[in-house]
């Protein structure tokens, strides 16, 4: 088992598909270990996207994140990272596979309902920057 971090997205949490969406992860095997809602700061949707910096959606990506509230959560599966990635779907919902959250519940590219980690050294980072130690269910159950 291993451990990755998903955020529902302000236009999921904006529309009332949050619980579909969790819904969905459970039914796909995922274990929710840590969970709580939050609406970030310009400065930390900043740092939390920084590896995006120059890319030329940073802005509008920036401001989406902070435009309401979010989810982040601790997802634990056998692989995790690679399997949220698969449960997600692409980051264009018009190119994601059938029965993925971003296929399902995604508005457009910018705004796709869903964040998972891409590796699990980024996996380790972004919990992190959620959660501490405390906040995570780590007992067997
Ligand atoms: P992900 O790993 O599938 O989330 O995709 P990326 O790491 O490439 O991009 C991070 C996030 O930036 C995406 O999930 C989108 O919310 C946003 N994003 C990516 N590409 C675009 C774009 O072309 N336009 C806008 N507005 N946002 C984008």
């Amino acid at each position: 088992m291993s451990q990755t971090l998903a955020i529902i997205k302000p236009d999921a949490t904006g529309n009332g598909k949050a619980g579909k969406i969790l819904a969905l992860l459970e039914e796909k095997g995922f274990t929710v270990k840590a969970l709580r809602m939050t609406r970030l700061s310009e400065a930390q949707a900043g740092e939390f996207y920084a590896v995006h910096a120059e890319r030329p959606f940073y802005g509008e990506l920036v401001e989406f994140m902070t435009s309401g509230p979010c989810i982040p959560m601790v997802l634990e599966a056998d692989d995790a990272v690679p399997a949220l990635r698969d449960a997600i779907g692409a980051t264009d919902p018009a190119e994601a596979a059938d029965g993925t959250v971003r296929k399902l519940y995604a508005e457009s590219k910018g705004r796709n309902a869903i964040h998972a980690s891409d590796s699990d050294e980024n996996a380790a980072r972004e919990i992190a920057f959620f959660f501490s130690e405390s906040d995570r269910i780590t007992t067997a159950g």
